[in-house]
């Protein structure tokens, strides 16, 4: 049997149920939230989660040594007593969007391949289409910074990213390469040419 390691997955507040590496090479890790509250999306109250799991997403991560790699997690719902017909609510946590198939820390990693290079290479080389690229650009532009995570800025850099081959449709990607040698996605910026 070969060496294992360890490695701490970076998601706050899940605890990890099963990881399993399929027979095409994906490394599925199954995950369950922690917190036990989600607010009732009707009243607002905060409400116990103990009426099951929503429907199960597989949602993209970073990769680990060089295998694709999906985090699952069916999330957890909660039913509101107060409310009238009793309504449930699924929880949302901090680290996925709802209709997004990445989690937030690979939406960021696309944008740090996107430098220096195009959508098409990207989607190529992460083997994902070149809409779910648009996609994670699109849910990170004009974003706003949170500059208390930021420690000094050290490098700016603006990297000018052709949407469509052969049109005048960019959309910008603003990083800084901090003393560490850390690369942070600060701010994804619009098409030049506003899309109505
Ligand atoms: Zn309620």
């Amino acid at each position: 049997m070969s060496a294992e390691l360890r490695i701490p997955l970076d998601i706050a507040e899940v605890k990890i149920l099963a990881t399993e590496i399929s027979d095409d090479g994906r490394l599925v890790i199954e995950v369950e939230s922690t917190l036990d509250t989600v607010q009732c999306g009707i009243c607002g109250r905060e409400i116990a989660c103990r009426y099951g799991h929503g429907q199960e997403r597989t949602l993209r991560h970073l990769p680990v040594l060089d295998m694709q790699t999906y985090i699952q997690i069916r999330p957890r719902r909660g039913q509101c007593k107060d409310c009238e017909y009793e309504p449930t609510t699924t929880q949302v946590v901090p680290w996925y969007e709802e209709r997004s198939p990445h989690i937030f820390a690979y939406d960021q990693w696309l944008m740090k391949q996107l430098v220096n290079t195009t959508v098409e290479d990207v989607s190529m080389r992460e083997n994902i289409g070149y809409d779910a690229v648009v996609g994670a650009l699109d849910r990170q532009i004009e974003t706003t910074v949170n500059w208390s995570e930021m420690g000094d800025l050290g490098t700016i850099g603006i990297d000018e990213i052709a949407l469509k081959k052969g049109r005048k449709n960019y959309a910008a990607i603003v990083t800084a390469r901090q003393k560490d040698g850390k690369c942070r996605v600060l701010a994804v910026l619009p098409d030049r040419k506003k899309r109505q």
